[in-house]
């Protein structure tokens, strides 16, 4: 647990138990303890196919913990109940749920649920957004915000008009200024009075690497210019009192608390403003930022990091709106966040499989064959072995990479052969082991897409806990990167936490070895493409049950297949399955055309990850042309 520093990114919902295995942690109920679940006993059940229905499901697997995302809503909700209380603060907090954040049914359905009993909403930025907004919501607590961001069109903003009408408490936010002359009129065509918000450009800027959408030259928001003008706007067409948000977004992963009551002080005065031009203010909407303790520093010098905790966050925002509102007489404001990243990244681990090891160097000791030295080399081989005896290692190991260059070189020529250059790479990595320097970096190859399941990974660099899920009370002996299955040498992973360029693992001998990706339950999902045409992973929901240790996979839901990633990009699978089929029975005798045949029809069916070409086991097949 040390080593992999689980207690400072985990805690308190991941640990290593006794078996030397990651343990969820689940917060237990009325009714229910608090338990401990073993996660490789759910990775085991899962692919298990005479487990769960027999699905077997295929790796890499989302495993879901509704348990620990119900927890998190709830912390995040007394953090703010126990600041407003202690501050004496005059109004309560409400908050709201970017869906953008992770849109699956499942999360959002729970977020609504576990956050009913005090009014938990949702964000939403787009139409389809919005639309499954509106629907999760009509099972919602009626109080819940439904706010609605995003660059907006007539059909958006019609859309929004109608939630609205439907009893869902919506508040249309201005993210441009041309949207509220479309608000106007529309509202007055259809004859429904909006609640309107507008998102305010602050001067205050995040400068790390989320703060892209902050300060005067953001991206998104009204200048001060453009609000007054909005102002007087709606003011003409008598609907200033419709104007009762104020809503900004400093950037994601807002580093430290002194940063964030800058900007909340900053919108306070903006909302005060506000009130004293005229509008109706109820509500400041304080966007997201929440951060996440990706590698456990608790520092806020870094973009993986932050240096607060929920409670300090929630106290920060607090005191800033108060004293400025109290300083100018305004009441309190309702506060409302749209924290993402800090509700979802706990709840889902992403679990894949080392499937093969390979080092820079392949299969050296086995190359090294003292025959192949001959000729020039043996002169090198001397010079190595007496500069390893009186102990000067460093010339040694610099010696040979000059000795490996010049060797290349002379292959690129025709003036060693094949053998000689596996010798030299053989020489070289006794050499390296002889003076101590270690084992190179190994290369684990995972079965998944980092594209797909890890985007920010290769995207923004982002670096997230990665850490193997089982064996954790053994010691490793090896470091390693992460190389996913795609034919992309961008699909890796080579950046852990503390700064690491490998990973301390384990040797894969035999049996499976399983790596988590934790805290990766925001963006990433969302995210993700179909590159290389790899599909999503399989998905397990897994809540506490009666008894220790025990768990229910409550639902399992197996990746897209090869069928089903193809017919994203419009190929035809049905199509193409009869295309080949037919061509097994031109070119094959029918017999293991029939074989050929059912073999590609389970492929199509298959997930894309680690299709086994022993299901083919034909001769013909690999004779066809
Ligand atoms: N609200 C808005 C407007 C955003 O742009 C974002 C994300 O960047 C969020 C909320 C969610 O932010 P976070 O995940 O940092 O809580």
């Amino acid at each position: 647990a040390a080593l992999y520093n689980v207690d400072g990114w985990g805690g308190p919902y991941f640990a290593v138990n006794a078996a030397g295995n990651i343990s969820v942690r689940s917060h237990g109920s009325a009714t229910l303890p608090h338990q401990e679940i073993d996660l490789l006993k759910i990775v085991k059940k899962a692919s298990d196919p005479k487990s769960i229905g027999g699905l077997g499901l295929q790796l890499p697997l989302i495993v879901r913990f509704p348990d620990v995302l119900k927890n998190r809503l709830e912390c995040l909700q007394s953090a703010f109940d126990y600041a407003i209380q202690s501050e004496g603060y005059g109004s309560h907090y409400q908050g709201v749920y970017p869906v953008k954040c992770n849109q699956d049914r499942f999360v959002v359905e729970d977020i609504v649920k576990f956050g009913s009993p005090f009014r938990f909403g949702l964000e939403a930025g787009s139409k389809p957004e919005l639309l499954l907004a509106m629907s999760c919501l009509c099972k919602g607590n009626p109080d819940a915000l439904l706010i609605c961001n995003g660059f907006k069109d007539a059909e958006y903003i019609s859309l929004a008009l109608v939630a609205n009408k439907l009893a869902l408490n919506t508040v249309i936010v201005l993210e441009q200024e041309e949207e509220v002359d479309l608000i106007i009129e529309l509202s007055k065509k259809l004859c429904i009075k909006p609640v309107i918000g507008l998102r305010a450009k602050l001067r205050t800027k995040h400068s790390g690497h989320f703060g892209g959408t902050s300060g005067e030259k953001g991206k998104f928001g009204l200048t001060t210019a453009q609000i007054l003008r909005v102002v007087k706007k709606l003011d003409l067409a008598g609907m200033l009192d419709c104007l009762q948000l104020l809503h900004f977004h400093i950037g994601s992963q807002i580093p430290s608390t002194a940063l964030l009551a800058d900007g909340v002080g900053e919108a306070a005065q903006i909302y005060c403003e506000l009130v004293r031009l005229g509008a109706n203010m109820r509500v400041i909407d304080i966007g997201g930022g929440l951060g996440i303790d990706y590698d456990g520093s608790k520092s806020c010098d870094s973009d993986i990091s932050v240096g607060y905790s929920l409670e300090e966050y929630a106290s920060a925002v607090v005191h800033a709106i108060q004293c400025v509102c109290d300083r100018r007489s305004v009441k309190n404001p309702v506060i409302c966040s749209e924290s993402g990243r800090a509700i979802v990244s706990h709840q889902s681990i992403l679990v894949f499989e080392a499937v093969g090891t390979s080092t820079t160097v392949g299969g050296v000791s086995s190359a090294f064959s003292a025959p192949y030295v001959a000729g020039d080399l043996s002169e090198d081989y001397r010079f190595l072995s007496e500069a390893a005896f009186g102990g000067d290692y460093e010339s040694c190991l610099a010696y040979t990479e000059e000795l490996k260059e010049r060797c290349v070189e002379q292959f690129k020529q025709g003036a060693v052969c094949m053998e000689q250059l596996a010798a030299v790479d053989g020489l070289c990595e006794l050499v390296r082991k002889a003076v101590g320097a270690g084992e190179p970096v190994r290369r684990y190859h995972v079965n998944l897409s980092v594209f797909t399941s890890i985007p920010d990974a290769w995207g923004i660099e982002q670096v997230f806990p990665i850490i193997p899920i089982h064996r954790l009370d053994e010691k490793p002996s090896v470091r390693g990167i992460l190389s996913d299955l795609t034919c992309d040498s961008d699909g890796k992973i080579d950046k852990f936490i503390n700064g690491e360029s490998s990973l301390p693992l384990h040797e894969v001998e035999g049996g499976s070895y399983y790596l988590g990706m934790f805290l990766g339950g925001a963006y990433e999902e969302a995210l993700g493409g179909f590159h290389n045409l790899f599909g999503g992973p399989s998905v397990v929901r897994v809540s506490q049950s009666d008894g220790p240790h025990s768990f229910a996979v409550t639902r399992a839901v197996p990746g897209p297949s090869c069928g089903d990633v193809l017919r994203v990009m419009q190929h035809q699978p049905e199509l193409m399955f009869e295309t080949l089929k037919h061509r097994a029975y031109e070119y094959v005798s029918h017999d293991n055309a029939a074989v050929l045949a059912s073999g590609l029809a389970r492929t199509f069916d298959r997930m894309p990850y680690l299709v086994p070409l022993s299901s083919f086991g034909d001769a013909d097949a690999a004779a066809a042309p």
